[in-house]
């Protein structure tokens, strides 16, 4: 963890969302290495849990007490693709009465499966489009901005109002091949997107650390051709307000990380 707050400061990030991890043994398990890191990160370091529905009914009941015991919970990651179940699995239903209930942000793998097991037909924007009209009062976040289908979160975040897309993930480690071509491309991308929902303030700064650098993800949106407060929104107003952070007076930003 101190390596994380230290790159934090260097890349001026004031609160990262640490998000759990699928491969939990139990959703205990990860609850309780999320309250040390909680620990250790000062106020800084919030936590996302998540739950399978492919474990059953039983799981997810179980997943709800444990997160009814939590404080400051910041939201709730799901893993579509990674597991076999879309986000209209009517197992998660309770899932999204509970997120209901407690204000809390649902956040949606999207695209890509790094372990190139999964099925990334269940992590497809256009599978959230049902129950974000289905439950209007629960916000989604599209993560990594649905890539490689791209154009399809945009269309459903420019239609639903409870819906958000956030950056992590559109890049990977600099010694990639092609990597500055990457990230003139994922510039491109957040253009189009925003060019299409036609307002900055339901599109989030995310990293996918450790597998991209958070100055790296940062420099990427702090340096798209737009006005100041709408980078700065991107950046970490619109996650302040989403996931109830405080913000510092200048160069507050919000870190969505992980997978
Ligand atoms: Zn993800």
């Amino acid at each position: 963890m101190p390596g994380l707050l230290a790159e934090m400061d260097r890349a001026g990030i004031d609160h990262g969302l640490l998000l759990q991890l699928f491969e939990a043994p139990s959703v205990r398990a990860g609850l309780e290495e999320a309250a040390a890191q909680r620990r250790a990160g000062h106020g800084r370091l919030h936590t996302v849990t998540t739950v399978d529905p492919t474990r059953g009914k039983e799981e997810v009941r179980a997943a709800i007490r444990l997160w009814d015991a939590v404080p400051g919970l910041a939201g709730i990651k799901l893993y579509p693709g990674y597991k076999p179940f879309y986000p209209h699995d009517p197992r998660l239903a309770p899932v999204y009465e509970y997120a209901h209930r407690r204000g809390l942000p649902i956040l949606v793998h999207q695209g890509d499966t790094l372990d190139g097991i999964g099925l990334v037909k269940y992590a497809r924007p256009i599978e959230v489009d049902e129950v974000a009209g289905r439950y209007r009062d629960v916000r989604f976040v599209l993560c990594h901005l649905g890539n490689p289908w791209v154009h399809e979160a945009a269309e459903l975040v420019y239609k639903n109002e409870n819906v958000y897309a956030d950056t992590s993930g559109l890049l990977a480690h600099p010694s990639t091949p092609y990597f500055d071509r990457m990230v003139r491309q994922a510039r491109e991308v957040l253009y189009a997107t925003l060019v299409t929902i036609g307002r900055p303030d339901r599109i989030l700064y995310g990293s996918d650390w450790p597998l991209e650098g958070l100055e790296v993800a940062v420099e990427l949106v702090d340096r798209l051709d737009l006005p100041e407060e709408d980078r700065a929104a991107i950046l970490g107003g619109n996650a302040a307000r989403l996931f109830g952070l405080s913000r510092r007076p200048r160069r507050s930003r919000a870190a969505p990380s992980a997978k």
